[in-house]
């Protein structure tokens, strides 16, 4: 092309392209909507439904399925599919597998959104939700009806490890569809697609990147990972009709903290192990709730599930009757280096507390009464961190 003289043209058409056998240790970064054919062969030859080719940006660019890879063989996947968070991975998996009529079983520990989100399906599309305790396999009844199983290991905030070698093998007998929330594992406690000696599996894990693969709590990203190519046929499909896609910048900086992910999860458990046994110290506690701890909900299913018997960095506490929300209240507004806020994963430390009884459906008689406060465990060093509890507990005594 002869040399371009108008300079609004030369602003849009700039005269230098990245050459192709550049290599640098991050992969480079692709942020498109319009992805240019080279011609309209390409255009007519184009499959959409492959990773390898590229169509449109909500179909995937090489830098979004760099990082869907990467989680999948995290995971111990084949496929996976990257949603704008975590919830919204969950929302994918329940708008693709639930129909009229049928019937989902979840765990009354689950997430609490998920939660929220499977009763405005019930309420708008007529799916039965049922609810099981994760500790009692009996407690999950299928029936002819029952289309999905979800699973989450260690359960939200209360942290019980549930018995999923029964639960799964029970819904594996009926042919029913399981899905793991997998965001306490991250895929390194333990193997959702391979966790016993008769590699007993799920079908599909849920993840919230926004937790330990983004590692900065910063970004917002979920995935959704498979081994069975029709389940992800299935999935890919209504990602793509549902418009779910996310940003090339978010995905590369996810990208880049996969590299220490595992170190951080390390350290974070190492931590949070050092901070239990102290917690089980103080008197104003009842209960202290933590997998690895032997009297806690489900020690024994952890024990018999996860590799090198790791956690992940949360902790939970349920004060003493005599301490009223108030009063807890108060210890959580004198903390200085836990911050009040959801979500962990992060470099910061976090607290949050809770009212079981009220999110709790069946009667929880393994769970002592009283106010429940949560710690997520940042990257902060631990004597700190128990010196920060020690004084806001001051305010208590
Ligand atoms: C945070 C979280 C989610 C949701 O992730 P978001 O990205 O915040 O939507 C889902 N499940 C669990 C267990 C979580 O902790």
């Amino acid at each position: 092309m002869s040399k371009i003289q108008n300079k609004q043209t030369c602003l849009v058409h700039a005269p230098r392209k990245a050459p192709q056998y550049i290599e640098t240790v991050q992969p480079p970064l692709f942020r498109a909507s319009t992805i240019i054919f080279k011609n309209t062969d390409a255009l007519f030859n184009r499959h959409w439904t492959d990773a390898y080719d590229y169509s449109y940006g909500t179909h995937g660019t090489p830098t979004t399925f760099t990082l869907a890879d990467n989680i999948a063989q995290i995971e111990g996947g084949q496929h996976s599919l990257l949603t704008p968070s975590g919830l919204s991975a969950i929302n994918l998996v329940n708008s693709c597998f639930l129909s009229h009529g049928d019937e989902v079983w979840v765990p009354d520990n689950i997430y609490g959104p998920n939660m929220e989100h499977l009763r405005n399906l019930h309420q708008r599309y007529g799916i039965e939700v049922k609810i099981y305790n994760a500790l009692e396999h009996e407690s999950f009844q299928p029936t002819s009806k029952t289309k999905l199983l979800w699973l989450e290991a260690a359960g939200s905030v209360s942290l019980e490890f549930p018995d999923l070698k029964r639960l799964v093998r029970k819904a594996r007998q009926s042919g029913i569809l399981t899905a793991l929330d997998n965001t306490w594992g991250a895929g390194l406690a333990f193997n959702a697609f391979d966790f016993s000696d008769e590699h007993l599996s799920v079908d599909l894990t849920v993840h919230a990147l926004t937790k330990y693969p983004s590692g900065g709590a910063d970004i917002l990203m979920g995935s959704v990972v498979t081994r069975d190519r029709k389940l992800y046929q299935q999935l890919f499909r209504m990602h793509a009709i549902q418009g779910i896609s996310i940003s090339g910048d978010d995905a590369a900086q996810i990208q880049r903290s996969l590299a220490h992910m595992q170190l951080r999860y390390q350290q974070q458990s190492t931590n949070t192990i050092v901070l239990l046994n102290w917690l089980k110290q103080q008197p104003e506690f009842v209960q202290v709730l933590h997998p690895a701890d032997e009297n806690s909900p489900g020690h024994q299913y952890w024990k018999e599930t996860c590799i090198d018997k790791q956690s992940a960095g949360l902790v939970s506490v349920i004060f003493k009757p005599e301490y009223d929300l108030e009063s807890v209240r108060k210890f959580c507004d004198q903390l200085r280096l836990f911050k009040l806020g959801f979500s962990w994963g992060g470099p910061v430390s976090l607290v949050m507390l809770y009212q079981l009884k009220e999110m709790r459906t069946l009667e929880c008689t393994h769970l002592k009464e009283g106010v429940l406060v949560r710690f997520c465990i940042g990257l902060e060093a631990v004597d700190d961190l128990i010196t920060d509890i020690q004084q806001a507990l001051q305010v208590l005594r």
